[in-house]
């Protein structure tokens, strides 16, 4: 099957679901912003848009596509969301709050830019139930077509379901002269996939959860462009961006299908998350999520290739309560995210105890893995954030052993199995974390 020709389309599938794909429409073309008017009219029957950007989304992109619309006759109203101080604006329930009271009229809501702004209007368009599209500013992350909010709220990375768009349009000048760090930054997002599909067929070996090969399938023809051809990214090469935006799109759409983040988040998500609630919790500033995504997803390899050499595990008892006195104010979230977890942990160390399960889960596992030495030299040669010290922390290099206390606690943190649950109750983690950051991420 193409994959355009999945758009709006709705099936059964092997998995045992009927999937349905709410986004109807993918546009990745020179002239693509000239649907936009068309769009309009078939969503909006008074012929009416509210256009949603930031200060610069609106010079990038916004502002072009006011003109058409009102050259089409479409009448376009705009709001900038302000930025939150000096820096972007931010996903949260106060910024939420400021967007939904700027949707009065009856009519389409666009929104301009990437993550945050689609984010933010997608969660908008859903409580507000109106529809929506998106003119995509950059290759940045993998949530284009993807009904998930990841929000912050009262200090939390939470991440709830809304309502996908109904199309998503950029433009390939657009997305290939955005500021390059979102560029590499969408790379390393999508990076993540076989280290969160992994983690999903883990889930699936163990407590039987609901898994769509389909889902993983997806992005099997558009992988190898970007991991064997990264400097291509690196050289703007419009192929190859045309490969990682449509990657990012499809992976959201995977997501979607899946009514689960599963296919494109795993271990390497919640080294992420970790980081921006710690960011949260010292009040500063964080990286780019896709940044933190690929330099955690190279560790996470690298760790699932340590776990899988091993032949005879012995498990220990996991503690039965996160770590207070890192976690600080967010012990009480975390907690309660933890304790959801622990009984799986009982159930993984019951089953992978019995004789020849540890050597069927490896055997389940390996067909998603991709070499840490691949994802690493993926990144290095595109010019992508890969070691550690790349990551900005508060503005400045992260430090090392903050970024390993991140890594040993961020199983704590969401109530998600991941492998690195299967490190803690191996004692992987925290015996090896410094080892394995020194080989793979300095
Ligand atoms: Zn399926
Ligand atoms: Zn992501």
């Amino acid at each position: 099957m193409e994959l355009t020709e999945l758009l709006g389309s709705s099936f059964d599938c092997a998995c045992g679901k009927h999937h349905t794909v709410p986004t109807e429409e993918f546009i990745y073309e020179k002239n693509s912003f000239g649907a936009i008017p068309r769009l309009i009219d078939t969503y909006s029957p008074q012929k009416r848009c509210l256009l949603i950007a930031d200060r610069r989304t609106y010079g990038a992109a916004g502002q072009e596509i006011e003109a058409l619309c009102e050259s089409s006759g479409v009448r376009c109203d705009h709001f900038i969301v302000p930025d939150s101080g000096d820096e972007s604006p931010v996903v949260d329930d106060r910024t939420r709050d400021v967007l939904v009271n700027q949707i009065t009229d009856p009519g389409l809501l666009i929104a301009v830019g990437s993550g945050v702004i689609n984010d933010l209007v997608k969660w908008a368009a859903f409580l507000k139930d109106k529809p929506y599209i998106v003119a995509a500013t950059a290759a940045s992350m993998n949530g284009y077509g993807s009904a998930n909010v990841a929000a912050t709220i009262d200090g939390l990375k939470v991440l709830f379901h809304a309502a996908a768009p109904k199309a998503v349009i950029a433009k390939p000048d657009i997305i290939i002269n955005a500021p390059y760090e979102l560029s590499t930054a969408g790379l390393g997002d999508v990076l993540a996939k076989p280290v969160s599909s992994a983690d999903w067929r883990l889930n699936n070996f163990l407590f039987e959860d609901y898994y769509c090969q389909f889902s993983i399938d997806l992005l099997k023809d558009l992988e190898p462009v970007y991991l064997q051809g990264p400097q291509k990214i690196k050289n703007r090469n419009p192929d190859a961006f045309k490969a990682l935006f449509m990657a990012l799109f499809y992976s959201s759409v995977a997501m979607t299908i899946a009514g689960t983040s599963s296919p494109a988040s795993g271990a390497e998500h919640l080294i992420s998350h970790t980081l921006d609630m710690l960011a949260a919790r010292d009040r500063c500033s964080h990286d780019l999520h896709g940044r933190q995504v690929g330099v955690s997803s190279i560790l996470m390899a690298a760790l699932y290739e340590r776990l899988m050499t091993i032949e005879h595990p012995q498990f220990r008892e996991p503690a039965t309560a996160v770590d207070g006195p890192f976690w600080g104010a967010l012990t009480p979230i975390v907690e309660k995210e933890y304790q959801e977890k622990l009984p799986k942990m009982a159930q993984a160390i019951a089953i992978l105890s019995q004789p020849d399960n540890w050597e069927a889960l490896r055997a389940a596992i390996a067909p998603h893995l991709l070499p840490a030495r691949k994802l690493k030299e993926c990144l290095q040669r595109a010019k992508a954030a890969h070691r550690y010290s790349d990551l900005r922390y508060d503005k400045v290099p992260i430090d090392k052993d903050f970024f390993a206390a991140a890594v040993n606690h961020a199983n704590q943190m969401r109530n998600r199995f991941t492998i690195l649950d299967i490190a803690v109750l191996l004692g992987v983690l925290p015996q090896e974390t410094g080892d394995l950051i020194n080989n793979w991420l300095s």
